[in-house]
């Protein structure tokens, strides 16, 4: 029995090592890859419901990979937020966008805001807002073109989050709380949480046919934040059937297949030429 524990032991080293040693590597090609520029965003549109006009662009990070090919981010953006290394990929994703936002704008696309997820870990540090400043400076963009998307990971520290977003906020930067619905404390920071904007969570309006509840969620969720003054957007809308529920509540926006599906930038350039043709 000794014998066994013995053995078990070191099977659970080893394995720990492992996980360990896996966890060094992942963590050193994504360095690698942050400073070789293998990072690259993907931009999705953003639609107004009432009148079909985009007013945003989201930025979604991938890693071309010399030899895998594109990467989505769920399969590093967990290791990234685990290290610590989310804080530099966040501020180049940050600096990129707020770039091709104003790149955009100076080819005369109609202007639309870019839209940039910004983890807890990046929103509780120190020089948050400075970074935010300083990117928008660096670009020439207008604080008004930038919406940061965060999320309910950002109650880890209620009183830090709300102090840094009001500096954001004062900037005339705006504000989009993400996956909203799938994380527990929303309802009771709401009110004290400056945001602009409520982002419905995709697994809500992918079940809404399926189960009628979801339906009740949107509907609740849209009714809420009509009465805080808030945005709606719904994420993941990849058909017509949910397009017309969702304008029968009188949701604000909508983002989703149906529309484009995350397109590199000179695609999206395109994408955008087209609707201001018409
Ligand atoms: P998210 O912020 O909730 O982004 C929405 C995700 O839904 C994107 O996945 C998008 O491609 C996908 N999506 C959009 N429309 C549809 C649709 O109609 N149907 C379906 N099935 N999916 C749709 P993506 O690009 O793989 O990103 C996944 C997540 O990775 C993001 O979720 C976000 O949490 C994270 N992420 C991406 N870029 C960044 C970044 O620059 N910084 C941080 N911190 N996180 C990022
Ligand atoms: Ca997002
Ligand atoms: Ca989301
Ligand atoms: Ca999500």
């Amino acid at each position: 029995a000794k014998d066994q524990g013995k053995n078990n032991f070191r099977v659970f080293v080893s394995n720990m090592r492992q996980a360990a040693d896996q966890r060094m590597f992942l963590q050193n090609e994504l360095n690698r890859a942050l400073e070789a520029g293998e990072l690259t965003l993907h931009y999705q549109p953003q639609v107004r419901i009432q009148d079909a006009a985009v007013t945003g662009v989201e930025a979604l990070v991938r890693w071309n990979h010399p030899v895998k090919g594109l990467i989505p981010p769920n399969q590093f953006i967990p290791h990234a937020e685990e290290s610590g290394l989310i804080v530099p990929i966040g501020e180049w994703v940050l600096r990129t966008a707020c770039k091709q936002n104003k790149a955009w704008q100076d080819q005369g696309l109609p202007p639309a805001r870019i839209a940039v997820n910004l983890s807890a870990r990046q929103l509780l540090k120190k020089d948050a807002v400075q970074i935010v400043e300083s990117a928008l400076q660096e670009s020439g963009l207008s604080p008004e073109y930038l919406e940061l998307e965060i999320t309910e990971g950002t109650m880890l520290d209620v009183q830090r989050s709300i102090e840094a977003l009001e500096k954001l906020k004062k900037l005339g930067i705006h504000i989009a709380m993400d996956d909203f619905g799938t994380g527990f404390s929303s309802l009771s920071y709401l009110t004290s949480f400056p945001v602009d904007k409520l982002k419905i969570d995709q697994s809500f309006i992918r079940g809404a046919a399926d189960h009628p509840n979801n339906k009740t969620i949107i509907a609740t969720i849209i009714s809420m934040a009509r009465h805080l003054k808030l945005k709606v957007i719904a994420e993941g809308v990849e058909t017509q059937e949910q397009l017309l529920f969702l304008k029968e509540q009188a949701c604000d926006e909508v983002q989703g297949y149906l529309f484009s599906r995350p397109l590199p930038a000179e695609e999206m350039e395109r994408y955008l030429r087209g609707c201001a043709r018409g």
